[in-house]
């Protein structure tokens, strides 16, 4: 087969992936089963056709509304399925193999952690150490990292970051980093080898802090409020991980930042 053909089938997979991903952001935080039952209309719990459920395009069909109650459907079906589908166009290099399929899963995992983390400030341990098994499952078939290398980087990648955690909590008696980005280290180390990681890092603390910054100052609280302000004006660190671990998936930070040696 002609590899553009294979890229289009590939980008399709995304948008039916992507359609998924909306079923897990929704139901993983809530402890729901993601296979039963059949997608519902949140508000008039209307099941939802097959016919209905086709990426994108039953969305513009029904003109974003729950055909039983005339709900507004949220912009943010639609945008889950296009970016899975963006995502896995760019992420197909011409082969077909199972380094691939890792990379596949680290994105997909990775939207449905971005969204959920927005959402609920968690990262699902089903995404975190089920993401984390899977990649070193599948690490001796990873094709730029050596099985030792990836189990290392997650061990090591977990380890630090609890180590921070705990003596940042017993230094200001305050929780820093949730214990979800802590899991979520071993999962980025085990697709993404010791270099990866620190790429990851540094890319997520980098525009996390500027982004944090920025969201922060235009978010100002009311006089007076300042301290619960600050507190709701945080963003989740969760989504700029994810967004490292990207980087480095697609465009190899590392290798520009010379973390490999
Ligand atoms: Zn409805």
């Amino acid at each position: 087969m002609h590899p553009i053909y294979t890229q289009i089938l590939i980008t399709l997979l995304g948008l039916i992936v992507g359609s998924f991903l909306n079923v897990v952001i929704h139901r993983l935080p809530r402890d729901e089963s993601v296979v039963k039952p059949a997608s519902r209309c949140p508000n008039c719990a209307r099941s939802i056709r097959w016919y209905e459920n086709i990426p994108l395009l039953s969305f513009a069909a029904l003109r974003a509304k729950c055909p039983g109650c005339k709900t507004k459907i949220s912009y943010r079906y639609p945008l889950v399925e296009a970016l899975t589908g963006v995502l896995f166009f760019a992420c197909f290099r011409g082969t077909i193999d199972i380094e691939l399929f890792r990379n596949l899963f680290f994105i997909a995992s990775g939207v449905a952690i971005t969204f959920i983390d927005l959402d609920h400030r968690i990262i699902p341990d089903e995404l975190s150490l089920g993401g984390w098994a899977i990649g070193l499952i599948s690490a001796p078939w990873a094709a730029d990292h050596s099985f030792t290398e990836l189990l290392i980087a997650s061990v090591v990648g977990f380890g630090v970051f609890l180590g921070f955690a705990m003596l940042y909590e017993k230094l200001t008696g305050r929780v820093g980093i949730g214990g979800g980005d802590i899991k979520y280290m071993g999962t980025l180390g085990a697709f993404l080898g010791l270099s990866g990681l620190w790429a990851a890092i540094l890319v997520a603390s980098v525009v996390g802090s500027v982004i944090g910054i920025l969201y922060a100052t235009l978010s100002k609280p009311a006089e007076g409020a300042q301290n619960e302000g600050v507190m709701k004006a945080s963003l989740p660190f969760g989504p700029f991980l994810v967004l490292g671990g990207f980087s480095e998936i697609f465009f190899e930070v590392s290798q520009w930042l010379i973390l490999k040696p």
